[in-house]
């Protein structure tokens, strides 16, 4: 067993604090400090004027007092709100000096707390702002994944705070052709959840610069603290989260909840990390030789099974969900996180917030948790009943494989059709029922979906790429379980670097590549697949029978229909309790299909061409679909007898 092995047992077994009050604790008269920080031979608070580390003027240094499980204390008696502070953590003869890991505000880069009185932050109605979608259920949202920057960079974005929290507080922007952007565009397409790329405080980009860059932001350096390159003023402490809160507050006005990407799998810099600088190695994982686990990729792994990271991460949840009144969570690489952590986040927010979402990336990866550890993986899937994961397995069938430019099922692919025909059903392997699985077609990571498809057809016309990506969609929104696409994918968004090729890892790519083209949508044929997710969302919405949650109801309402389809036709008939009866098609044929429609009257709804909540056409007797598309039918509603 390593030193470090040793000293970690050591700490699970004697030292292990169940106090919801670390960090500083704001009132008019006094701030109480509290750090964990066993195993440290003294630990001092240091009151600093400024939050920037380049003015050194200490305004006090106190020693704190060492009490009960490590936690060492003070409370200053005065009004501190606005004073930045660290704490001295000596050890063996060493002094490192750290951000409070609790800190809820920061000067610039994140390396000073702020003391805040967090109520001088909130916006006018705050106390009665909440999640306009609060009495829904996770099948009924409908996500959109977008990045601050990219959401109201583009230079013709019609946007006043570009790249900024205050960009997406803006209403009735549009771009100078006259299409919806940021909110409106969101509104237009009717979306329920706005799903934020990391917007707590990231590491790499310096606040400090005019002009800090693009980064999507997954290597956290505070988790409790809003990234200070989306604020107007990241040297104070206040305003970051004042104007998120403004973002959020405007958001929740028009109707569109927010979810936040959180990264509670790996830090920025494992050394630098304020917890491990203050509890060495603790916050991260290592393997037998004493080398960082690396699952993630980004260097290591956070040890989330240990007692203080789990309850770090369980508050660090809590917090966003109740100062910040954030109504989702997208974990981040989640595999890598530990069942128990998860289902203990999801208890404690559920138990003052019932309307918040879960999801994550449940891939299988290699990280030290041990044996003995259970991971949050699609394959653990049961052991989290509140937690959904992202369907790969309907991505890559639909649109060909991650990492290379086979075709998939919409651009005329026939493989894995008995694989989508379990995933329109949300019942996949896994997905033991619709609201465990997040169907989609793109995200933030690879190819966007018209590029993805472009590789696989580099020589059709961009209207056969248009109806790929319709296709496409139709799958998405017309299968049980969440819905979920990238910004812009109903824009066609192509992510072009400067020599012409496609790019599939945008991270630092700079709002050129990644910021969203507001005004494709005045391009006929985007305007086209536009109107097509716009008509999906609205039909989706319309019908209950799209967003079931439990499976037995699945059962019951759902069946394949097995005559006169195969050779890449699927058919499906839903019957729900009190609707109308309806069909659904997907046709990966490169001919059109004659079917033959049950008997009496019906409405067409979704089309090659066109998807709308009104029926668009009826139809009797014999329907043509066409190649590569989706058809959906809907029993003509009687209006009285004859
Ligand atoms: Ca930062």
């Amino acid at each position: 067993m390593s030193f470090m092995e040793k000293n970690n047992k050591r700490l699970e077994n004697e030292y292990c604090y169940s106090g919801h009050d670390l960090g500083s604790t704001w009132t008019k008269e006094k701030t109480a400090f509290k750090v964990w920080a066993p195993l440290a031979d003294s630990v001092s608070l240091r009151l600093y004027k400024s939050g920037d580390t380049d003015d050194r003027e200490v305004l006090e240094t106190l020693f704190m007092k060492e009490e009960d499980k490590g936690v060492y204390c003070l409370t200053v008696e005065d009004d501190l709100h606005g004073i930045y502070y660290t704490y001295l953590v000596e050890r063996d003869g060493e002094t490192a000096e750290v951000c409070d890991p609790y800190a809820k505000a920061v000067g610039v880069n994140g390396d000073r707390a702020m003391v805040i009185d967090l109520s001088s932050t909130d916006p006018e109605g705050w106390e009665s702002d909440m999640n306009p979608h609060i009495a829904e259920g996770i099948t009924d949202a409908v996500i959109y994944e977008g990045h601050i920057r990219d959401l109201t960079a583009a230079p013709n974005s019609g946007i006043y705070d570009k790249g900024k929290f205050l960009g997406l507080a803006e209403t009735g922007t549009h771009t100078p052709s006259g299409d919806a952007s940021g909110i409106e565009h969101m509104k237009e397409l009717g979306i329920t959840h706005l799903h934020i790329l990391p917007m707590y405080d990231f590491s790499s980009l310096d606040e400090k610069e005019e002009e800090p860059g693009y980064n999507w932001g997954y290597d956290p350096k505070n988790y409790n603290v809003p990234e200070g390159t989306y604020s107007t003023d990241p040297y104070d402490g206040t305003t970051r989260i004042s104007e998120l809160k403004q973002m959020i507050k405007v958001l929740h006005d028009n109707k569109i909840s927010v979810v936040m990407d959180v990264v509670y799998n790996h830090v920025a810099d494992a050394a630098e990390f304020s917890f491990n600088k203050i509890v060495p190695g603790y916050f991260v994982r290592t393997d037998k030789k004493g080398n960082l686990s690396n699952g993630s990729g980004c260097g290591n792994d956070v040890a989330s099974e240990r007692y203080m990271v789990r309850k770090f991460i369980e508050d660090s949840v809590y917090y966003w969900a109740t100062e910040y009144h954030i109504d989702g969570f997208r974990f981040d690489l989640a595999g890598l996180i530990d069942v128990d952590t998860i289902n203990g986040i999801i208890n404690r927010v559920k138990s003052v917030r019932p309307d918040v979402i879960f999801y994550g990336e449940g891939w299988s990866l290699p990280t030290a948790a041990g044996r003995k550890v259970s991971l949050a993986t699609q394959k653990n899937s049961s052991k989290m009943p509140e937690f959904a994961f992202f369907n790969d397995t309907m991505r890559d069938t639909l649109r060909g494989g991650l990492f290379d430019k086979t075709k998939g099922y919409v651009s005329g692919s026939m493989k894995g059709q008995r694989k989508l025909a379990k995933c329109f059903t949300g019942l996949y392997k896994w997905s033991k029922s619709p609201d465990r699985t997040v169907n989609y077609i793109s995200c933030h990571d690879n190819n966007t979906l018209h590029d993805r498809l472009r590789m696989a057809c580099p020589d059709v016309y961009e209207t056969e790429i248009a109806r790929m990506n319709k296709f496409a969609a139709a799958f998405v929104f017309l299968s049980q379980g969440i819905p979920f696409i990238q910004a812009g994918e109903e824009l066609m968004r192509t992510k072009v670097n400067t020599n012409g090729s496609f790019n599939e890892n945008s991270y630092k790519a700079g709002d050129g590549v990644n910021a969203i083209n507001y005004s494709a949508a005045s391009d006929e044929i985007v305007r086209d697949v536009y109107e097509y997710y716009k008509g999906l969302i609205a039909f989706r919405r319309a019908h209950r029978v799209l967003r079931l949650s439990d499976r037995y109801d699945v059962k019951k309402t759902i069946s394949r229909i097995r005559s006169g389809v195969g050779e890449g036709l699927m058919g499906f008939k839903l019957r729900p309790r009190d609707e109308e009866e309806i069909l659904v098609y997907f046709n990966a044929c490169m001919n059109q299909r004659l079917i033959v429609l049950p008997y009496g009257d019906w409405d067409v709804y979704v089309d090659a061409d066109r998807a709308s909540a009104e029926p668009l056409k009826p139809a009797k007797g014999f329907a043509t679909i066409q190649p590569l598309s989706a058809m959906v039918f809907k029993r003509h509603k009687r209006t009285g007898d004859l």
